[in-house]
Parts: structure tokens; C-alpha cells; sequence
């Protein structure tokens, strides 16, 4: 193999974000992503590359403008029929805070039969443990050696909409309060529905509830224009969110194919639609549920940003929290200590969730590759800015060392062994 002629994690970066542009999760720009991504698995290693399909939904806005729209709707019925309407606005606004936690926390549940479906695909590769290599004198082994250990490294390839809710930090603030208070919203229009009920038609308490619940009901108004609105904006480019990631797994591909871990077997997974709900993640977890029982994951995220890394969080934090790997942590927490030039940190992440927490959700022990800078937030993320000029090279060179190194220190240490 010539090495110089291999293509860099920079080249794979520019190519998806510049060649082939946004990538909207179900969409033509995704499918030629994954087009691409399984060309370049081929050219590392030809008839390695596997195409997985799945079925999702096409939006990660559209459940919760809908739960949103069922709330406004118990609060029409209720203002307009009063204490009568009082029991199904009760009903309506209960179901739409439930169906609104499913959806966080990744539940089938009725809002998803709302939104449409569209079709998407993982792409990935698997490289064989090399062995020895001392015994095959720093050759691959012909025939690969039965792993004593499984890793799965995943990078999403599709890209997000530039809604208004991340165009500023002004809003980023507006939308990260909002969520929280249109969960407490659901909850005090329940309650003050219950309220008047219990007052009776005519009662103080009725005309207070009515009064009150105007509150809540401006937060929905808010939290379904916010929500709404977003499905009308278009596609970023994401140069960093997330072709910087996919960039570094293709290769980490190459220098993995080039010279496997002795006895870790490795899954490269390129993931399609996590910027509508993760689903990418979610269906390849699902499928492979038996091969991958006591494997472990590293996942790649948005790691270009300048000043932002190699960057790794301890937990991501939403309505329920994923924790990294105690082992994988210290691992990384090591090499970070003993190679201080490579600048490498540990956060914690809130506010979305990455591929990182399915992996998490089905056992795995994982951890994330997450640029943030120091005010805890992805440069131009879900924005037009988020372009190859705003992408550091040198941080890519050094999250890409950083990563392959981890890998031959968990193929040494063998923290999770099959
Ligand atoms: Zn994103």
C-alpha cells in the first residue's frame, strides 16, 4: 500500500462537506454520503464495506411540535368550554407530556406515528484482530485471530437544519430554558386544569386557573414555533458536525486495517440520521444485539472546533444521564496525562444527547469524542458557519493520534474482555 496516497481524515472531511454538502438525515445528500463513506471502506479493504438499512423517522423537531400542539389544544379546550372541558384537557395534556419523556428517552410511542419516515443506512466495516504481531514478523496474520475483545467505533455522516434555536447564543439560552419549562408547562396546566375542576364551574378557583394557565400556554406557543420552525430551515453543510468525525473513522479504518490490534476485533460504523433522533445508532445496536454483547464503543462527534480538543466527556446529560466507562475514562485520562502536548481534557456534555448514549443504553461500556470549547458548547453548530474553514486541522491530526492510541492501550490493557 502506498502510503502517501491514501486519503486523510482532512480529505474525507472536505469531501463530505464541500463535495457532496448537507446531508439531510433520509435525504439524497445522506445516501451519497454513504456512498462515498462505502468507496472508501472498499479502498481500505476491498469486500470489507456492508450497507445497513433502516426506516426512521424524518424529523427530530416534528414529535415534540406535536406535543406542543396537543397542549395548546387541552388549553383551547379548556379556555373555550371551561370546568366542562376540563376533564379531557386533563387527558390530552397528560398523554402529550408522556408521549414527549417516550420520546426522549427513545420509546416508541404515538407521536412518532405523526411524523413521516423516511428510508437511511449505516455503513460499516469490520477489522479482524491481527494477532501477534511478533509472530508473523509485524504482518497481518492471514488468518485473522479470534478476538478477545470487540470495539465498535461510530461517527454520524448526516447533517442537521440551522433552526432559529441555534443561530445565537441569545437563542441557544431561550431554547435550552424552554425545554425545561415546557416540561414543567405540561405539568402546571395539568394542575390547574385539576384545579378548576375541583372549584367547580363559576368558583374563584376556576377563574384563577383560567388566568394562570395562560402562562403555560405562552411557553407552548413558544416551545411549537421554535419547534415548527426549524423543519423549514435548511440543511449546514456540517464540516464538523459530523463530516469531522467521519473523517477520523475512515481513518482510523486505514490505520487499523494497515496494523490491527493483536486481539481486538474492530467495528467501523459510519451512522446515518442521528441528527433526527439518533436512529442510525439505534437500529444497528438493536440488529447486532447478540454479536455485540460485551463490546465496547467509542464514538466520534464533532471534533474540529478549534481549541476544542481532543475532548472527551465523562457523561451526557438531558432528561436522563449516559456515564462514560470508568475504565475507558481512565485509559484516556492517562494517555492525556502522559502526552500533555496532545491537550487533551475531559468534560461532561448537556443539553443533546450523541450516538454515545445507545451504545450506553445497550450495556456498552462507551465513551465520546465531543468537541467543546470552554464555555461547554460545539463551535457553529447546526449552523450555516459550520463549514471546512472553521474546521482545525491540527485538531483533527491530534483527535485522530489520540483516538489510535487509545485503542492500542484498550488492545494492551484489555479493560472488557468477550
Ligand atoms: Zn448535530
Amino acid at each position: 500500500m502506498i502510503r502517501t496516497a491514501r486519503r486523510t481524515a482532512m480529505d474525507h472531511i472536505r469531501e463530505l462537506s464541500v463535495g457532496i454538502g448537507p446531508r439531510p438525515s433520509t435525504g439524497p445528500g445522506e445516501r451519497e454520503a454513504a456512498e462515498y463513506i462505502r468507496g472508501v471502506m472498499e479502498s481500505i479493504d476491498q469486500g470489507s464495506a456492508k450497507v445497513h438499512p433502516f426506516r426512521c423517522l424524518v424529523s427530530g423537531w416534528r414529535p415534540f411540535a406535536w406535543a406542543s400542539a396537543m397542549a395548546l389544544a387541552a388549553e383551547g379546550s379548556f379556555l373555550i368550554a371551561g370546568v366542562p372541558g376540563a376533564v379531557a384537557a386533563i387527558v390530552i395534556c397528560a398523554c402529550a407530556f408522556v408521549f414527549a419523556i417516550l420520546q426522549l428517552l427513545f420509546i416508541p410511542n404515538p407521536l412518532m406515528a405523526m411524523v413521516g419516515k423516511g428510508d437511511s443506512q449505516n455503513v460499516w466495516m469490520k477489522i479482524g484482530a491481527g494477532g501477534d504481531p511478533g509472530a508473523e514478523g509485524g504482518v497481518k496474520a492471514k488468518v485473522p485471530a479470534e478476538p478477545g475483545q470487540r470495539l465498535v467505533i461510530t461517527a454520524h455522516y448526516d447533517t442537521h437544519r440551522t433552526p432559529l434555536a441555534y443561530s445565537s447564543p441569545f437563542w441557544i439560552r431561550v431554547f435550552r430554558s424552554l425545554t425545561t419549562a415546557g416540561m414543567g408547562a405540561y405539568l402546571m396546566l395539568i394542575v390547574l386544569f385539576a384545579v378548576a375542576l375541583f372549584g367547580g364551574s363559576g368558583s374563584v378557583l376556576a377563574v384563577a386557573a383560567k388566568w394562570v394557565s395562560l402562562v403555560p400556554g405562552a411557553i407552548h406557543v413558544l416551545v411549537l414555533g421554535l419547534t415548527f420552525e426549524a423543519d423549514t430551515t435548511p440543511h449546514t453543510p456540517g464540516a464538523n458536525d459530523n463530516a469531522s468525525g467521519a473523517g477520523v473513522l475512515l481513518e482510523l479504518a486505514a490505520r487499523l486495517t494497515e496494523k490491527p490490534l493483536a486481539g481486538t476485533e474492530v467495528w467501523i460504523v459510519a451512522t446515518g440520521c442521528e441528527e433526527v433522533g439518533l436512529y442510525g445508532a439505534q437500529a444497528f445496536f438493536a440488529d447486532f444485539k447478540t454479536e455485540l454483547r460485551g463490546a465496547m464503543q467509542i464514538n466520534i462527534d464533532n471534533i474540529a472546533g478549534t481549541d476544542c480538543g481532543p475532548c472527551y466527556i465523562d457523561e451526557e446529560k438531558m432528561l436522563g444521564t449516559y456515564r462514560s466507562d470508568p475504565e475507558l475514562l481512565r485509559l484516556a485520562d492517562a494517555i492525556a496525562a502522559d502526552q500533555p502536548d496532545m491537550g487533551a481534557r475531559r468534560t461532561s456534555y448537556q443539553g443533546a444527547y450523541t450516538d454515545g448514549a445507545i451504545g450506553i443504553k445497550h450495556g456498552l461500556p462507551a465513551i465520546t469524542f465531543l468537541g467543546l470549547n470552554r464555555t461547554g458548547w460545539i463551535p457553529n453548530v447546526h449552523q450555516m458557519t459550520d463549514v471546512i474553514e472553521h474546521c482545525d486541522a491540527d485538531v483533527v491530526a491530534r483527535v485522530t493520534d489520540f483516538i489510535e492510541i487509545l485503542t492500542r492501550r484498550i488492545d494492551e490493557e484489555r479493560p472488557h474482555e468477550l
